[in-house]
């Protein structure tokens, strides 16, 4: 088998007999595999999954997850059940028109060297100004933060060789980050630009607060300086107290004593207390991951496989 091709798709009903079709009018050799994980939609997406795969049974295998456990457990899933000397992401939308595979395919193909051709976005036509600001602002903070570089205007969609898909699945973080991981582990990657089609059929699953609470599991996931902010933030803070405590005590032998206004308690008590808070909830994020990662549960519950060796009906 080439190529494996995963496709993640939550409540894409409307596009995967589009994607389907494109793959299968793109590729004109057979040895592909198209390997779908319906990550718990709510609509019929399952359904027309089996239609498609009773059509194709050769080509075309389906995952359907017990509820939604996010994009990246998707994919890992589909990593694990890729076959292919190569794998490919992309999603079900349509805005990564699959006729990129072939050149992807083409390069890895071409440059022995290379592992891995990671596609990003050439001109951000779809989503509004305020998702493209948040975007810039994300690949700013998460670069001075974190010890890993992260590619601008990165995305999912992406081609590589086996031994980057075993590296992907080497790492067991059940808090999965793919932007992190893919720039985490290495090897060598050749970055081409593509144009963001626009989406057939439903609309973005990442909303203002779901963006936020990825890029939040990005920076927590892959830098520990937040932490060390902390303490830098609670030295200086003590510091600015101990050296103002001095300036009183001299004020006070020099000039007499001088009843202090409460105003400046005040907002030394607010301005202490928000730090110490701040520090606590920079732990607690942190504390919260670990917890998670302890308890050591699957990255994803499958309810339904069509398609592999053995099936679930
Ligand atoms: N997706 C998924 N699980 C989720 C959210 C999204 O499998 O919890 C899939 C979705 O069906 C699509 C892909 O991930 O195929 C990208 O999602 P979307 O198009 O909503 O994101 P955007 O392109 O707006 O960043
Ligand atoms: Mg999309």
């Amino acid at each position: 088998m080439k190529l494996s091709i995963i496709i993640p798709a939550m409540n894409e009903e409307g596009n995967i007999d589009t994607i389907y079709n494109t793959i299968k009018n793109t590729f004109e050799r057979d040895d592909y595999e198209i390997i779908f994980i319906d990550d718990g939609s709510v609509d019929k997406t399952f359904k027309v999954l089996e239609s498609v795969q009773k059509k194709d049974k050769d080509h075309v295998r389906a995952i359907g997850f017990s509820r939604n456990f996010g994009k990246d457990a998707a994919i890992y899933a589909g990593l694990e059940h890729a076959k292919g000397e190569y794998t490919a992401i992309i999603d079900a939308d349509m805005e990564q028109n699959p006729e990129y595979l072939l050149k992807m395919m083409d390069y890895l193909d071409k440059h022995p060297d290379c592992d891995q051709v990671a596609m990003t976005i050439k001109k951000r036509k779809a989503g509004s100004f305020i998702k493209r600001l948040g975007g810039k602002m994300f690949y700013k903070v998460i670069n001075i933060l974190s010890d890993v570089k992260f590619q601008k205007d990165a995305s999912d969609f992406r081609m590589f060789k086996s031994t980057v898909k075993d590296a992907i699945l080497s790492l067991p973080e059940k808090n999965r980050f793919s932007k992190g991981i893919f720039s985490w582990i290495g090897f060598n990657t050749k970055t081409m630009e593509y144009d963001v089609g626009k989406r057939k059929s439903g609309e973005t699953k990442f909303n203002f607060k779901s963006s936020m609470k990825y890029a939040l599991n990005g920076i927590v996931g892959f830098s520990v300086k937040p932490l060390r902010l902390a303490t830098i933030l609670g030295v200086i803070t003590s510091l600015g107290g101990f050296i103002y405590l001095i300036y009183l005590i001299a004020k006070t032998l020099i000039q007499g004593v001088e009843v202090p206004g409460f105003a400046t308690i005040v907002c030394l008590i607010l301005f202490i207390g928000g730090v110490q808070l701040i520090a606590i909830g920079i732990l607690g994020e942190y504390l919260a991951r670990t917890f998670v990662e302890t308890k050591n549960r699957p990255i994803y519950i499958v309810k339904k496989k069509l398609g592999f060796e053995e099936e679930i009906l």
